[in-house]
């Protein structure tokens, strides 16, 4: 299989900045308050759908997505019917007992916060037994009877192509009946999904043919794995490819035979990967270029025959590191290459000279190789005018390699 079928990137409303009318910005946490203008958030995300449309990516999960603070039902639709358009597919982040439920963030019906403080019997406790506000008990049926509701009412009244379910990594209910049903000590909740399938079956009677992925925090070679052995087919399982895709001691996860096995014969036609690498979530790379690791993603996402691949969304491709990330991506998800040929298509970015500018940026650590490096990097630099769009990247490079041999320097 050449092209991936799904080639998503992952957003936090709040920290996806690609608007030049961002005056401060957010670029770490997970359920921050968003204080932008809202129709900054109408703009990032016009911008950032329109970079999608050049890089033929096809779908957008966004967590966040509905919002009083950025005009709420109105401008989450506005958000869909500009993507669709473009034929991008926008899936938005719905958390299963946290993460704010299926309206993230406002006084509405079924935003999760809301529905604890007009039902406070139905909230999850933390093990201490104090009552949360941000978590539900899904041992109690009204909330499984308020999220089979509100899966109709987001349905009806919004054209999404999908969910991106996740039962919360941060915080799970420790009542008694959550403890028996997960296992006493298990701060995990793989196992949460089985609690939650029949809100899976209702997504998927609602809405056939959406897409139902299912953010999971394990990579595909994990004892958790099973879980998925008796979960209905169309459910597309997100595994975390983040360590298994690097080398030790990054990657510390065996790909044991026993794990493959079980791996190879779980029922789902479809599942995706994500990875972390390029953002705050990994190693504080956010600013860094990772073409190398996307090329990793992808050729492991291609031996596990994934349906696709995920990465994020949230920097703006003026940023040269990105842009490159979001070219690889859009690359090698687009056809089964080696890493040198992707200098086939930075020479339409580069001035002709992409396995040179390949070449540089992979020229390791040693610091005399670095400073050749830097000489020829000033020599192509000089070439082009200033702000166009080869000079950026050369810049970039430039830049990118006295940080490194500054870096060394420091080690030394
Ligand atoms: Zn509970």
């Amino acid at each position: 299989m050449e092209k991936l079928k799904y080639r998503f990137l992952w957003t936090w409303d709040h920290s996806t900045n690609w608007s030049d009318k961002n005056i401060s910005i957010q670029e770490k946490g997970s359920r921050n308050p968003y204080h932008k203008n809202p129709d900054i958030f109408l703009e990032d995300y016009y911008l950032l759908i329109d970079f999608m449309k050049s890089m033929d990516l096809n779908g957008l999960i966004i967590w966040g997505f509905l919002r009083d603070s950025h005009g709420g039902i109105s401008y989450a639709r506005k958000i869909i019917e500009y993507a669709h358009k473009k034929n991008i597919k926008i899936i938005p982040g719905i958390g299963l007992g946290a993460y704010g439920g299926i309206y993230y963030d406002g006084e509405n019906k079924y935003n999760l916060r809301y529905h604890i403080l007009k039902n406070p019997g139905l909230s999850g406790i933390d093990k201490n037994g104090n009552k949360r506000n941000d978590i539900l008990c899904p041992s109690k049926k009204e909330n499984i009877e308020w999220y089979l509701e509100g899966i109709n009412w987001l349905f009806d009244n919004f054209q999404v192509d999908g969910v991106n379910l996740e039962t919360g990594d941060y915080g799970i209910c420790w009542c008694n009946e959550c403890k028996k049903r997960r296992g006493e000590n298990e701060t995990f909740s793989t196992e949460d999904i089985k609690v939650y399938l029949p809100i899976i079956e209702k997504i998927n009677k609602k809405s056939k043919g959406s897409l139902i992925t299912v953010g999971l925090y394990i990579p595909p070679f994990d004892k958790a794995i099973e879980e998925f052995l008796t979960l209905p087919e169309y459910i597309i399982p997100q595994w975390r490819l983040t360590e298994i895709i690097e080398k030790p001691p990054i990657n510390y996860i065996k790909q044991t035979k026993k794990f493959k096995k079980i791996f190879f014969s779980l029922p789902q036609k479809e599942q995706i990967g994500f990875f972390h690498q390029g953002s705050q979530w990994f190693l504080n790379t956010r600013h860094e270029c990772v073409v190398k690791s996307i090329y990793n993603g992808v050729k492991l996402a291609r031996e596990l025959n994934l349906s696709g691949l995920i990465t994020h969304g949230e920097v703006s491709s003026k940023n040269p590191e990105w842009f490159l990330n979001y070219l690889a991506f859009s690359y090698f998800t687009k056809f089964d290459a080696q890493l040198e040929e992707f200098s086939g298509i930075l020479n339409k970015y580069t001035g002709g000279y992409g396995k040179t500018f390949l070449s540089l940026l992979f020229s390791g650590t040693n610091r005399k190789k670095l400073s050749t490096s830097i000489d020829q990097a000033k020599k192509y630099l000089s070439k082009f005018p200033q702000g166009e769009k080869e000079y950026i990247l050369w810049y970039y490079l430039l830049q990118e390699l006295y940080r490194r041999i500054y870096l060394l320097d420091q080690w030394r």
